[in-house]
């Protein structure tokens, strides 16, 4: 579903633009999972900016369910991200004069669709919260916030959800609930799971896991990587008798 060739990132201007990703190549099949771990400013968040569309590369290239993505204009860009790619961020970003429903609603009524609070209604549901529809985000737990963020991430039917420390903000037993949740979803919906996370032991449930280091990535440990072929300017070591 993804593919990543050479990407090369910078942002900032002048004397302050900053090389972030350097030479990042990368493919997850549709229907797996990722994690993503990496040093705190290593390129995690702009890695999954890249790949939602949001932000733009330098050189390389960048595909996404079948989209060449630097090849988008802006308005074929915004509408790969309604069609393509749900996201869910660390501070859940709802807005906090709506409704959950109302929250959820917002990515089908800027497409027009019909029936958005129906399917709204359903998605809430589906992440447990069918008690909560007419609360506001300040009414309700962290926890209860980034469901929202989750059905509002999945209402479109993307094939796609992206998710950047999504447990960041919460404790540890309500945080694996929630992975629990983004795991099980995207199983049932055959989608594929871009995980960001600093905790490796949540990394570690995805199918593959990479490490970001300085923009680029990092060889994991022997298990999950080939064990790399001899080098031929390494002598052999000596036997151990000596002779
Ligand atoms: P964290 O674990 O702390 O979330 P991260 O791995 O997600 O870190 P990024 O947010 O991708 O890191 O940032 C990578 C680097 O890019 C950081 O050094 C950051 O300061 C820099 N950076 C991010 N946005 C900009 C920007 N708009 N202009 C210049 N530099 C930026
Ligand atoms: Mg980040």
């Amino acid at each position: 579903l993804i593919s990543l060739k050479d990407v090369h990132l910078s942002l900032g201007r002048d004397a302050g633009r900053v090389h972030i990703l350097k030479g990042i190549d990368l493919d997850v099949a549709a229907g797996r999972s990722l994690g993503i771990i990496g040093p705190s400013g290593s390129g995690k968040s702009t890695l999954l900016m890249v790949m939602a569309g949001l932000e733009r590369t330098d050189r390389g290239t960048v595909r996404v369910a079948d989209a060449d993505l630097t090849a988008l204009s802006e308005d074929r860009l915004a509408r790969f991200r309604g069609e393509t790619v749900g996201i869910v961020f660390q501070s859940f970003h709802l807005i906090p004069n709506m409704t959950a429903l109302e929250n959820v609603a917002i990515p089908l009524e800027l497409s027009g669709v019909r029936g958005a609070h129906d399917r709204a209604r359903a998605e809430l549901a589906a992440v447990g919260l069918e008690q909560r529809l007419h609360h506001y985000p300040a009414q309700m737990s962290g926890g209860e916030q980034q469901r929202v963020a989750i059905a509002r991430a999945l209402v479109t039917r993307p094939p796609l959800l992206l998710a950047d420390e999504p447990t960041g903000n919460l404790d540890e037993t309500t945080g694996a609930q929630i992975i629990e949740l983004m795991f099980r979803v995207s199983r049932e919906r055959g989608m594929t799971l871009v995980l960001v996370t600093h905790d490796s032991a949540l990394a570690k449930r995805c199918d593959d896991v990479i490490r970001v280091r300085s923009g680029r990535i990092e060889m994991l440990d022997a298990a999950s990587s080939p064990r790399p072929a001899p080098s031929a300017d390494m002598p052999a070591p000596a036997p151990a008798d000596g002779t």
